[in-house]
């Protein structure tokens, strides 16, 4: 039976597509943004977070840890991430809610009744679900089966991508894909390269043929002082002539994350700057004088 490895599942969330949705989030991205929000989506493997300031030294972790990976001492907690096996016991034995597995697997017979709770709200505001991460295309027969479900079930369905994918993954999702959310972060690949880690060409060669298929595509541009900031207008000039480009949706950084790069054990890259509300407002004026301000549909 198929499985997808997921981080997360975001009821009434409102910023990704239309309406009131339900978000899948997918485990593993191919990229790595320096500004990556949700770093525990990067690996393609479970991970243990450890939060630290939520923890209450209580010891129960240590109790039902049979890896021996967590341990109450006199300097105080120490987790040992190369002793833990990720059972995830101790995710569910913690008083003080500071561990988090990210990353469970579960078959669509499992997602379904989840994504079905909230029907009545998706059916009153022009919503329904949206897959994302991570990277959901990087597990596309997953991905597929689910939407198709979703599809049977009369939901409306998105998907959220960075677009750096094989062009077959996207054709698997293609007949039960209402609407794409589409990541450009840069289009001068060096830029692209410097903060990714990747080459952009794939990513809009794929553009093109989304657009080409008809469907509607929103564009997601994260502005990032001091990394992508300089890409506005080209961005604006690129997806300027595409049919069907809903509009751009721009997607200011924060820092919030970086707690989570340290619960997870991972090197914080976030970058220092954030933008400003001036900046954002000429951006989206900018995007606005093409007509490619987000578009409510
Ligand atoms: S996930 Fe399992 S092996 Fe890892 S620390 Fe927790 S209880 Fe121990
Ligand atoms: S169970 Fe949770 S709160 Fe208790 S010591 Fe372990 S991590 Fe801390």
């Amino acid at each position: 039976m198929l499985k997808g490895l997921i981080f997360d599942i975001k009821r009434f969330a409102v910023h990704d597509g239309n309406g009131i949705r339900t978000t899948v989030f997918f485990k593993g991205c191919p990229l790595k943004c320096l500004w990556c929000h949700n770093p525990e989506g990067i690996s393609f493997k479970p991970q243990l977070a450890f939060y630290e300031n939520k923890c209450i030294n209580c010891g129960e972790c240590a109790a039902v840890c049979s890896a021996g990976a967590q341990k109450i001492t006199a300097a105080g907690h120490i987790y040992n991430r190369e002793e833990c096996v990720l059972c995830g016991g101790c995710e569910r034995a913690c008083l003080g809610n500071a561990l988090t597995l990210y990353g469970k697997e579960m078959t669509v017979e499992e997602l379904m009744p989840i994504l079905l709770e909230d029907k009545p709200f998706y059916d009153n505001s022009g919503g329904g679900i949206t897959l994302s991460g991570g990277e959901c295309l990087c597990q596309p027969d997953f991905c597929a089966e689910l939407l198709k479900n979703a599809k049977e079930n009369g939901l409306n369905t998105a998907v959220d991508t960075c677009g750096f994918v094989p062009r077959a993954a996207i054709e698997k999702v293609m007949p039960f894909t209402d609407m794409f959310l589409y990541d450009i972060k840069a289009i001068d690949e060096s830029v692209h390269i410097k903060c990714t880690g990747q080459s952009n060409r794939r990513i809009l060669e794929n553009l093109k043929y989304i657009d080409a298929s008809g469907k509607k595509t929103e564009i997601r541009y994260p502005y990032v002082p001091g990394c992508n900031s300089g890409e506005a207008e080209s961005i604006a000039d690129f997806v300027g002539g595409f049919k069907n480009v809903t509009g751009v949706r721009v997607l200011p950084y924060h820092n919030y994350a970086g707690s989570k790069y340290l619960s997870l054990g991972m090197k914080n890259t976030l970058p220092g700057k954030l933008p400003d509300g001036e900046e954002i407002k000429s951006i989206e004026k900018l995007f606005k004088s093409c007509s490619l301000s987000k578009k409510v549909q």
